[in-house]
């Protein structure tokens, strides 16, 4: 069996609430948010980090950019703005090794990040 946290999630072995699930991807609320609206946009595929996503994942992270604005329409987030976020590796703070897209909206956000 997969270790992986969020694979185990995409397998529906881990009771989690989905906002959004289609063949290719899922939106859940981070466990620890960190704004009123915290999403997480992961692709079903384990892909360690960004930096393990090669050519032929492009179609597929172009997907996650689409449903990243569908699910913030939903959360109606559009129009006051939202963050998105994709941490690689240790200084960036990534701390689960697959792939995802932090939403982040509904307070205002600093900028530059910590
Ligand atoms: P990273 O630090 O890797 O960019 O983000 C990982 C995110 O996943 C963190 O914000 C953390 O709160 C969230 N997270 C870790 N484990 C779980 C989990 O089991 N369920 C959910 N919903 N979120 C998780
Ligand atoms: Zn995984």
């Amino acid at each position: 069996m997969c270790g992986c946290i969020f694979c185990r999630i995409a397998a529906h072995e881990i009771p989690t609430d989905i906002l959004y699930e289609d063949d290719l991807c899922m939106v859940f609320e981070d466990i620890n948010p960190q704004a009123p609206v915290h999403l997480l946009v992961i692709p079903k595929k384990h892909i360690t980090s960004l930096n393990d996503a090669d050519d032929e994942d492009r179609d597929l992270l172009g997907h996650l950019i689409g449903v990243v604005a569908r699910v913030a329409k939903e959360k109606k987030i559009d129009g006051s703005g939202y963050r998105t976020v994709i941490n690689t590796n240790a200084e960036a703070g990534q701390t689960v090794f697959h792939l995802h897209i932090h939403v982040l909206g509904g307070r205002r956000l600093n900028w530059p990040p910590g």
